[in-house]
């Protein structure tokens, strides 16, 4: 049986495993991102530790369908290069998919990071395989990926699935893609800071949470959910304020998509149960009645390895599409 490889490229680390054509993880492993001199050694590095590791498993090239890939930055799905992508130093135009199958004789398919979680997850993660699924990060920025008829979308020129820059108030804070007000402001876990710091201005009543912001303290988004399911007063009206964002932006996608899930990975989502309910309730007031009893808000399920799977469908759907 011929398997698959999968590798998420990220700032930090590169993860790659190998997988059965049914996505189940057979092996898997990872390497320091060297970012040094422009990231001229990722690549290579990738192409040596997939050799070794096909060597030390005692496979060959024979033994795969292929390699698919996720990358920050922008890509270019078909002639398989990224530029701009600046936490790996790539600036310049990166020829990945030439250098890595001369360098592996296998065939390499790339596409973004999030586009790679969302397949991931919507194959063998909270989407169950299901043909709609729209997968939402929200982890240091906000990202998406959305799966609609069984096809990831890509757009005109790729940038479908923006999430984070769906506008929630037209008024509020700037964004970093020039905009104001970009789900990304107020739903990454800077933004739910940001919402704390904000909302604690106003805030006259007894809060724990209150006392840290005004003496200073440094608070994350993680200090903000835990004191909001102890019942405090601040935290609590800052998480309402989030869901609202957050099942505002859901309501606008389930109407446009109907999805069978809108899945929620990356950091914040850690707030679990709660969140659920929380963004819920707002899709619900947001949502058209057929699509409120039909699209469910689910927690993404694979955690780390969300990249890596959805990387390696890539080359599996890139091969059956032969
Ligand atoms: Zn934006």
């Amino acid at each position: 049986m011929k398997k698959l490889i999968g590798i998420d490229l990220g700032g930090t680390s590169v993860k790659f495993a190998i997988l059965t054509p049914d996505g189940e993880i057979l092996q898997k492993w990872s390497i320091d991102t060297d970012i040094q001199n422009d990231g001229e050694k990722i690549v290579p590095n990738i192409i040596d530790s997939i050799n070794h590791h096909l060597d030390l498993y005692g496979f060959t090239a024979k033994n795969f369908w292929g390699i698919g890939m996720g990358s920050p930055g922008i890509v270019d799905r078909q002639k398989g290069t990224v530029i701009g992508a600046y936490n790996l130093n790539w600036r310049t135009l990166q020829p990945v998919k030439q250098l890595i199958e001369a360098g592996t004789n296998l065939p390499f398919y790339i596409d973004n990071d999030a586009n790679v979680a969302a397949l991931g997850e919507g194959w063998k993660g909270a989407g169950e395989g299901g043909a709609n699924v729209v997968f939402v990060t929200l982890g240091t920025g906000v990202g998406g990926g959305v799966i609609a008829e069984g096809k990831l979308i890509h757009g005109k020129s790729g940038a479908a699935g923006e999430i984070g820059h769906i506008v929630v108030e037209p008024n509020g804070y700037p964004c970093t893609c020039g905009n104001h007000g970009c789900l990304e402001t107020v739903a990454s876990a800077t933004g739910v800071v940001r919402l704390a710091q904000d909302i604690a201005v106003e805030f006259t009543g007894d809060s724990q949470l209150k006392q840290l912001i005004d003496g200073g303290q440094e608070v994350t988004s993680k200090i903000v959910f835990d004191h909001a399911k102890q019942g405090d007063q601040l935290a609590l009206a800052v998480v309402d304020k989030f869901y609202f964002y957050l099942g505002l932006a859901c309501g606008n996608i389930a109407n446009i998509l109907n999805p069978e899930a809108i899945v929620i990975g990356g950091g914040v989502s850690a707030a679990g149960d709660m969140l659920l309910k929380g963004v819920g309730k707002y899709l619900n007031k947001f949502a058209f009645p057929q699509v409120r009893t039909s699209t469910k808000i689910k927690l993404a399920q694979l955690g780390n390895d969300a990249g890596v799977i959805g990387a390696a469908s890539l080359a599996i759907l890139s091969s059956e599409s032969k």
